[in-house]
């Protein structure tokens, strides 16, 4: 049964922001994008990992929980340098000695660049849990192809006021990687899931074309590439008034990470794959902003749902 939404203005960014902090579901920390989430908070994510966790498991996915940092190496192949340079986050960290480090101390005390101290470390913050898992796949892939459910906490450097635009956010992924159609009806079928779970929940959802934020003034041609070949659909709702923000999204890669890490089909020829993304912070804040801050008043089924 599909609950209807029921008739709630969303609010401006910043009036649901406030009411998050007010009602004990976030605390901000001061940097926007970055916020502590709070028990009740937590509880809807865990129900919409719960959610996403069941409609998928008839694919029988391998799990993988991801830390949130990314061999440098690894993520240097992935392609996302070329392509999203301005959302990228790096680890550096301190490898001198007594000198370097009352230097470090002298410099992070005033307004110097401590950072010329540091050294770049061997892993970069994760941008999106996918690419964490193609690294690991290299070599033939099971007949039939694979599928995996992966999640990380990702980091993408867009700060902003937007209440569901966090620098810090948790994906939840479920990737299948075999034939170009195989790949294809993943992203497909992926999608349908993605709203017969979302509709239930109270959420008003579409399904757009959509492209990614590709950087620079070639990036305006491998988005509009993105678009016109229908590699990317965004499942979108309404989280803040005067915009449609993604909950999820629904990628073909074609071959792009199965040549780059030498993924190979049963038969030896290159993987295709495809992911479909849960933005599950998104989702939480799309749930407050439909049926309100108060968990307890939410519609029995959503809660029952949601296992709260
Ligand atoms: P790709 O495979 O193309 O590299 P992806 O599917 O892994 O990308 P996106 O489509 O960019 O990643 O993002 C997946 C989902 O993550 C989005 O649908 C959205 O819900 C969520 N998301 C993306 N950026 C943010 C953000 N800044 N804050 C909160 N959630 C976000
Ligand atoms: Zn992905």
């Amino acid at each position: 049964m599909t609950l209807r939404a029921p008739a709630r203005q969303p609010l401006e960014g910043a009036a649901l922001r406030a009411g998050l902090v007010r009602d004990g579901l976030l605390v901000e920390t001061g940097v926007p994008g970055l916020v502590a989430r709070t028990a009740a908070y937590e509880a809807v994510v865990s129900g919409i990992d719960h959610l996403v966790t069941e409609a998928f498991a008839h694919l029988a996915p391998g799990y993988l929980h991801f830390p949130p940092v990314l061999a440098r190496t690894a993520f240097r192949r992935t392609g996302y340098l070329e392509s999203f340079p301005d959302l990228m986050g790096s680890v550096h960290v301190f490898v001198g000695g007594d000198e370097e480090h009352r230097e470090l101390l002298r410099r992070s005390g005033g307004d110097e660049r401590w950072e010329e101290v540091l050294e770049p470390s061997q892993v970069v913050l994760v941008p999106a849990a996918c690419h964490a898992l193609y690294p690991l796949l290299a070599g033939r892939l099971p007949a039939g192809g694979a599928a995996y459910e992966v999640r990380a906490d990702c980091f993408r450097h867009e700060p902003s006021d937007d209440p569901a635009r966090l620098q810090s956010f948790r994906m939840h992924e479920v990737v299948v990687l075999g034939s170009p159609a195989q790949a294809e009806a993943h992203r497909a079928a992926g999608v349908e899931l993605a709203v017969g779970l979302l509709e239930p929940l109270g959420l008003d959802v579409a399904v757009v074309p959509a492209n990614d934020p590709f950087f620079g003034r070639a990036g305006k041609v491998l988005a509009r590439g993105q678009r016109d070949e229908g590699l990317k659909v965004e499942v979108v709702t309404t989280i803040t008034s005067g915009r449609s923000t993604a909950v999820a999204s629904g990628n073909c890669h074609r071959d792009h990470f199965g040549s780059t890490f030498a993924i190979e089909q049963y038969d030896g020829s290159t993987a295709h794959s495809a992911c479909v993304g849960f933005g599950v912070d998104r989702v939480s804040l799309a749930l407050v902003s439909v049926h309100g801050t108060d968990l307890s008043g939410w519609p029995a089924g959503v809660r029952a749902l949601l296992g709260l």
